[in-house]
Formats: C-alpha cells, sequence, structure tokens
C-alpha cells in the first residue's frame, strides 16, 4: 500500500537499461513507479550503444566472411564477389534500435510505471523535480530515488567534433557514410569494434592509442594474439603511445599527432574521418545533487555494494544510483543487475553485488572475453593472501570445433588460486568468446573450484570444451601442487 505524504514510491532518474530493470521490477514488485527521461527510452546501449553496434558488427561481420577468399577455398567455396548496401546495413541497426526501444517502452507501460519526458533533478531529500520538455518544471514528493542518468562519450581537449567528419559513437553507428580512410582515437573496445566494422566495409583505417601499448584495457597475452589478427592482419595502421592533441573536421581532417611525454609535435594526418572513442563520462550535469550535499568521485556518484548513494562515505537515505554514472564496470548488463539490486534493497531483502563475477566482451570477430580478475590483480591478491597464482592456458587449436570451422586463432587463460583451487578469473579470445565466458563467469560466482568443474562433461564438439580443457589442466596442476607440498 502506497504512503499518501508521498506521490510516487519510487522515481528513477534515467530510462537506459539501468533505470529501465528498476522500474520495471519495482512496479511489477507492487511500488507506485514513474521513469523521468529526457531523450530516448531505452538510453545508450538501445539507442547508441550495445543494440545498434552489434547490429553494424553482425552485417558487417557477413561481409568479411564472404569476401575473405582464402577462408572460403579452405572448405572449397568460392563465392562471388560480394556485394553490400551501406543503407541497407544502416537501416538494419536502425529498424532493430527502433523495434528493441518500442519493446521497452511497452514493458514499462504494462508493468504499470508512469514515463514522465523531461530533465530530471534531485529537489532535495525525497524531493524530485523534473523540466518537462514542454517548459513546465513540476515537484514530486517520493519515498526512494534511484539516479540511472548513464554516461556520454569523453572529447578530449583539443579535439573539435562536428558530428559529420570528426564524430563518437554516438553518431558512427548510424553510419551515413564510409570514409575512405578514418583514424579512429582510443582502441579500448568501442573502438575495436569499429575498426572491425570499418575494415569489413573496406576503409582504412589508423587507430591512434595515447597509452604506451595498444588495446591497454586487455590481458597482455591476449592483446598479443588478438591483435594480430584483428589489428595486423587488416587494413589498419596502429600507433600506440602518441597523443591526437589536435583535431580539426572538415575535407580533410586535420590531425596532429605529439609525443605523450614530451607533447612535441610529430605528425600532421589529413584523413577523410575521425571516430573519437576514447571512453565515457559520467551524466552528472544538471542533477542538481548539491541540494543534498553528495558529491561526486571523478565525476562519478559514490555508492556503496547495496546501490546506496554515499555522502562522506555514509548512505543518504531514499537515495539509490545505478549504471554508467556510478562508474562500476560500465556495461549494460551491470546497469541492469544493479537495478534490479537496488530495488531488492528497497523492497528490503538486502542484497548486495558481485563485481567480479560480472563478465565482459568486445563482439570483433572473433570475440574477446574476460570475467574475474586481470593477472596483474591476482598476483597481487595472491601476494598479499599468502597463496601461489595458477595459470593455465587453452587454445583454440586443439579444439575440434574451433578446426572444423577453420577458426582456430584462439586463447583462453584460465587464473586459479593454487591453495583451494577457486577460480578467479578468465581471458578468452577466439570464436564465439562472448558466450563462453558466461561458463566462467558462472563458476566464479558460485565460487567454485577447478577440481569440481574439471569433472563436468562438455558437449563434443562444441567450442565450449576450450573451457573444459583449461579446467582440466588447472584441476592436474593442482593436485600435482598438493602431492608435492
Ligand atoms: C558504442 C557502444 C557500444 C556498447 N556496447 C555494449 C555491449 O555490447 N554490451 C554492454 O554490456 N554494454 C555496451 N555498451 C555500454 C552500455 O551502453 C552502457 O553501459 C549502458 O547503456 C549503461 O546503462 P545506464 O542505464 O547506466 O545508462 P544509459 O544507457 O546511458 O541511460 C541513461 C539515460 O538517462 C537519461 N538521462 C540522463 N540525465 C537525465 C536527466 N537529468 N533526466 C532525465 N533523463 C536523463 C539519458 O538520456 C539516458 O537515456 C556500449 C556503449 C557504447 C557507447
Amino acid at each position: 500500500m502506497s504512503d499518501a505524504r508521498f506521490d510516487f514510491d519510487l522515481i528513477v532518474i534515467g530510462a537506459g537499461y539501468g533505470g529501465f530493470d528498476a522500474a520495471k521490477h519495482a512496479a511489477e514488485s507492487g511500488l507506485k513507479v514513474a521513469i523521468i527521461e529526457s531523450r530516448e527510452m531505452g538510453g545508450t546501449c538501445v539507442n547508441r550503444g550495445c543494440v545498434p553496434s552489434k547490429a553494424l558488427l553482425a552485417a558487417s561481420g557477413k561481409v568479411r566472411e564472404l569476401a575473405d577468399k582464402e577462408h572460403l577455398a579452405g572448405f572449397g567455396i568460392h563465392a562471388a564477389p560480394v556485394r553490400f548496401e551501406r543503407q541497407k546495413i544502416a537501416d538494419h541497426a536502425n529498424n532493430l534500435v527502433a523495434n528493441i526501444r518500442n519493446n521497452l517502452t511497452k514493458t514499462l507501460e504494462r508493468a504499470g510505471v508512469t514515463i514522465l519526458r523531461g530533465i530530471g533533478r534531485i529537489e532535495g531529500s525525497q524531493k524530485v523535480g523534473i523540466r518537462e520538455s514542454n517548459g513546465v518544471d513540476r515537484i514530486f514528493r517520493v519515498k526512494d530515488v534511484i539516479i540511472a542518468t548513464g554516461s556520454d562519450p569523453f572529447v578530449p581537449p583539443g579535439i573539435e567534433t562536428d558530428g559529420r567528419t570528426v564524430f563518437t559513437s554516438d553518431e558512427a553507428v548510424n553510419l551515413e557514410w564510409l570514409p575512405r580512410w578514418i583514424a579512429i582515437i582510443g582502441s579500448g573496445y568501442i573502438g575495436l569494434e569499429f575498426a572491425d566494422v570499418y575494415t569489413a566495409l573496406g576503409c582504412e583505417v589508423t587507430m591512434i592509442e595515447a597509452l604506451d601499448r595498444v588495446m591497454p584495457t586487455f590481458d597482455p597475452d591476449i592483446t598479443k594474439i588478438a591483435s594480430r589478427h584483428l589489428i595486423d592482419g587488416r587494413d589498419i595502421d596502429a600507433r600506440s603511445g602518441v597523443l591526437a592533441s589536435k583535431i580539426h573536421p572538415g575535407c580533410p581532417v586535420k590531425i596532429e599527432l605529439s609525443d605523450v611525454k614530451t607533447r612535441e609535435l610529430l605528425e600532421e594526418l589529413e584523413v577523410d574521418a575521425v571516430l573519437v572513442a576514447t571512453g565515457r563520462i559520467p551524466a552528472t550535469k544538471g542533477l542538481n545533487l548539491d541540494s543534498i550535499g553528495v558529491k561526486t568521485e571523478r565525476g562519478f556518484v559514490p555508492i556503496d555494494d547495496t546501490m546506496r548513494v554515499l555522502l562522506d562515505g555514509q548512505p543518504v537515505p531514499h537515495l539509490w544510483a545505478v549504471g554508467d554514472v556510478t562508474g562500476k564496470l560500465m556495461l549494460a548488463h551491470t546497469a541492469a543487475a544493479q537495478g534490479t539490486l537496488a530495488v531488492e534493497n528497497i523492497l528490503g531483502k538486502p542484497r548486495s553485488i558481485d563485481y567480479r563475477s560480472i563478465p565482459a566482451a568486445t563482439f570483433t570477430h572473433p570475440e574477446i572475453s574476460s570475467v574475474g580478475y586481470s593477472e596483474l590483480d591476482a598476483k597481487a591478491l595472491a601476494e598479499k593472501e599468502g597463496f601461489e597464482l595458477g595459470i593455465v592456458r587453452s587454445y583454440f587449436k586443439a579444439n575440434s570445433k574451433a578446426l572444423a570451422e577453420l577458426e582456430s586463432d584462439g586463447l583462453m587463460k584460465l587464473l586459479f588460486r593454487k591453495d583451494t583451487g577457486e577460480v578467479l578469473g578468465a581471458h578468452i579470445y577466439g570464436l564465439h568468446a562472448a558466450d563462453l565466458i558466461q561458463e566462467v563467469a558462472n563458476a566464479v560466482s558460485r565460487r567454485q573450484k577447478v577440481i569440481d568443474l574439471a569433472g563436468e562433461v562438455h558437449t563434443h564438439p562444441t567450442l565450449s570444451e576450450v573451457v573444459e580443457v583449461a579446467y582440466k589442466q588447472a584441476s592436474h596442476q593442482l593436485q600435482k601442487s598438493l602431492t608435492e607440498h
């Protein structure tokens, strides 16, 4: 039964994946819920992120496959030269976006969520303001508030965007044209995915990375094998330790490249287009967090593991935050999990999140995925807790299914504790790595041990046997080290 002192039990600010899951779960649990959205329903993932980028990757991946004469000849197949229509590929992405956005909006309406269109803000404790699209300003009294305002592309100083020749992923997902030569600034997962799309569709790519190696956020062993195929094996000129210090839009686009350390001008490039993929920043502007005294940390809203917003390390009553705006593993499924979990806590069912078991994937061809600790962090943990770190590698070239597909380039690295056998993490590069990681993520979530996992039978012939081999090797190593000590 809703409290008459309040207009709503819950107001969610932002209808991205985080806000959507929170609002839906709360309404289905009987709360009176409103969600405020200033742009398109569905947020980044549906409109400018996961959904359109994966549609482009699916289409361009097929072009790549059909154009790979050598690969096809391995099966004795000789296809006609591949033709594609850029506009139809773009339409595929746009139609999918419209479809998913529509479904998501209807789902919320069916669950009984009130959808408010406008810019939301905090107006002190248990109050939310909204500047509606028609200019009307309203204030609601509300029992609990969830901030789910997400993130926007980060454009470093010195880079000017015009949305046409110099743009971010927000515009790239529209695939409005195909530049002959495009520079991609940043070699994180967004830069890599778009490099995959552009090279498949015949564009030449220059990849600029400011850190001292390309793919700096990935496991070094995975980077070594993946970059050989995804970067060196394609029409990509990758440069690391180089800063794109100035970019002017136009025809051509002018780029100044400087040395990261000395800031000395190294080179000037003239390209047809630039995609700026240098990370994302939290969307907190105009949220009026000052009205409750909350200070952001590097722009992110500080939370604890139950999604309560923190002020000087202490939870602010009735205020929660989820998704990219909190800066934790900025992925759609993290946002959704946080959203559901915040509502569970609001409902008085205490739950906290386990970030260690949340997997991440890059949908290049082939894919890259990971879960749990990096090798560096696992080593630090081993040192701190005084255990030996186990590392095993399982190769796709020993997997029958990968060999049958003539796609045996791939590696899985498994990290585990040599004292208890607990799985600490995994890093995979290879065919369907994004699907394969889920099995390890479940094991990490249940804190399972390699000895138990090694006994689980996997279907033959499937790629999942790459994981089975890793578990078996780890179990063997563990038993050997236990008998030695
Ligand atoms: C190109 C690209 C590809 C990606 N691919 C993947 C992928 O494959 N898998 C994956 O897991 N993740 C992917 N992501 C990341 C994923 O999109 C984000 O992690 C996810 O969208 C975060 O969800 P969120 O709900 O926190 O925020 P968002 O999706 O950013 O939604 C926040 C919403 O809040 C609204 N808003 C902001 N301020 C206000 C306000 N004051 N009032 C009202 N509304 C407001 C915004 O308009 C927005 O709609 C990708 C991102 C990009 C850019």
